[in-house]
């Protein structure tokens, strides 16, 4: 990507009604919505050019949203009678949305944010739409083809074309053809206050100090998964050690500048969100693999560790409902690493990341020949495991890849709930994975239009927050394809409501 150099000192003397900080999906949806709403907005970007959108520009696009029927999918993306012919989208209801969230945070998720985001979520997936994003249909990723049809199952839909890169190029675009300046390698520092209220920000631009005077700022510039020192601080020993799944200009730094102006913190600060990740990856996300070192498919094998152990139920429930936790559970192995094996009965299920040319694979005929290959693993050890499992497997339940098949092992330490497949055909493939972080729980607190809340519980005056930075709905776990969804909803509100509060601050 190339970017026209200009001069960016005038743009930051100006004053404006609203000031975006962060350049990823959350930020800039806010924007647009402060512009919509007849807002004079700045963005600020910490990231260069090459490297702005945040987590956001990684995603593979995956975007939950609850929807009644094909009919509500064709209000955000044209599908012609042939197209749809043998998928079945079936629906995915708020009530089934706000099941998922519930379930999968234990319960935690804040109810109030939860439901603004469920039952708003359709809303924001045709607003989203409008600002030029294109969505498709999630085949092959949410449904499998099973006798001749598609099923589609646990949400997801649809998913924005060409994953996080076409998502940031539309929003950038439509930033940048409604007139909405954006300033790269300019990070914001500190909130500028007067009394409670927030008015304005302060920023480094080339060496230089500069304060920046707004109605109005809103936070949109991630967690803190890209600074070892905070993951070790909150999430735990082990974590400043976790590759990195995104962006490495995360490091935490709104967070800390709203907790300095008295912001309440809220939500999972020990938890995040993170995956089996290729044991080769770099230390940081790569923009030409985008998502693809993640190993999601462990559905449809089995995952040992050092000890040649399985340790969690692979089949426990879809990708998409344990993924999110399981990368965890690799910190807390052996040599913080696992290795996911499969046999050729699942191959053609397996998704595109396995198939890249960066992937740390091996394979042989048989399990004899695998076993010391899996390097760091005790060979004899997982022998036993693969055979105590292959015969623990209730094979008279037929396999099911689109539904949770119950087709478990029977009398294991750790049953497999679903998709027990004995491993017994060749070749035999296996993946070695370690931890990626995606991003932190952590957050603040914030009321139904995306305003910081602080200590006492009252609102701080002209300060917001989206995306990465809301506290409350995650615990633990996650439903995938929320983060995209978070912050769109939380940055479409804040915008709104950012861009009336400078009216009245203005009037
Ligand atoms: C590999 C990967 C795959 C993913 N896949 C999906 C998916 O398919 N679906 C889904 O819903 N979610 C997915 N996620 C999660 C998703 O990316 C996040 O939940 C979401 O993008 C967060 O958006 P955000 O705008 O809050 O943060 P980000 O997109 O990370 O944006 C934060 C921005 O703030 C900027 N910034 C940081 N500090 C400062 C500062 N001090 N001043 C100015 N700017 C600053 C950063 O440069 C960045 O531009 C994935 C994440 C990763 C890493």
């Amino acid at each position: 990507m190339m970017q026209i150099q200009i001069d960016k000192s005038h743009i930051l003397n100006a004053k404006y009604d609203v000031v975006v900080v962060g350049g990823g999906n959350a930020a800039l949806c806010a924007a647009l919505s402060a512009h919509e709403n007849g807002a004079r907005v700045l963005v600020l970007e910490a990231a260069p050019y090459d490297d702005r959108g945040g987590n956001s520009h990684y995603t593979g696009g995956a975007f939950r949203f609850a929807y009644s029927g094909v009919e509500d999918l064709r209000q955000i993306t044209p599908m012609t009678d042939e197209e749809l012919e043998n998928v079945d989208f079936g629906s995915y209801t708020e009530e089934q949305f706000l099941d998922d969230m519930f379930e999968l945070t234990e319960y935690r998720t804040d109810p109030n944010l939860c439901e603004l985001l469920v039952r708003s979520s359709f809303e924001t997936a045709k607003w989203v739409a409008k600002q030029g994003v294109k969505l498709h249909p999630g085949l092959g990723r949410q449904a499998y083809k099973v006798d001749g049809k598609f099923k589609f199952w646990g949400g997801l839909a649809l998913h924005i074309n060409g994953g996080g890169a076409e998502l940031l190029r539309a929003l950038y675009n439509t930033a940048e053809k409604h007139g909405i300046p954006i300033v790269y390698s300019t990070p914001a520092t500190d909130l500028i206050r007067s009394g409670n209220r927030v008015v304005g920000v302060r920023t480094l631009s080339e060496g230089r100090d500069i304060e920046i005077e707004a109605a109005a700022v809103i936070l949109a510039c991630g967690g803190f998964e890209s600074n070892p020192e905070m993951r070790a601080r909150y999430l735990g020993p082990g974590w400043d050690v976790a590759k990195v799944r995104g962006t490495r200009y995360n490091m935490g730094q709104g967070l800390q500048m709203a907790l300095r102006a008295g912001a309440q913190p809220y939500g999972n600060w020990s938890g995040c969100h993170s995956v089996a990740w290729d044991v080769n990856a770099p230390p940081f996300g790569d923009l030409t693999i985008g998502d693809q070192f993640q190993k999601h498919n462990y559905p449809f094998g089995i995952m040992v560790n050092a000890r040649g152990e399985r340790y969690v139920d692979e089949g426990a429930n879809f990708h998409s409902h344990t993924y999110a936790k399981y990368g965890g559970e690799i910190l807390k192995q052996p040599g913080m690493f696992a290795w996911q094996v499969f046999d050729a009965k699942v191959t053609h299920l397996l998704r595109g990341e396995y198939r890249i040319r960066r992937v740390t694979k091996v394979e042989a005929q048989t399990l004899e020949d695998i076993a010391p290959k899996l390097t760091g693993v005790d060979p004899a050890a997982f022998l036993q495991t693969v055979h105590e499992f292959n015969a623990a497997c209730q094979t008279d339940i037929p396999f099911n890849p689109n539904i949770r098949d119950g087709r478990s092992t029977k009398g294991l330490l750790i049953d497999k709930s679903n998709w027990a497949n004995p491993l017994d055909t060749a070749p035999f493939h296996a993946y070695h994975v370690t931890t990626g972080i995606t991003f932190t729980f952590g957050g603040l607190k914030v009321s139904e239009n995306s305003q910081v809340i602080d200590l006492y519980d009252q609102v701080v005056p002209g300060l917001y927050a989206a995306g990465e930075m809301v506290g409350g709905l995650f615990y633990s776990n996650y439903a995938s394809g929320t983060g995209l969804m978070s912050g769109a909803t939380f940055g479409r509100f804040a915008g709104a409501h950012a861009a009336t509060f400078a009216g009245a601050a203005v009037n």
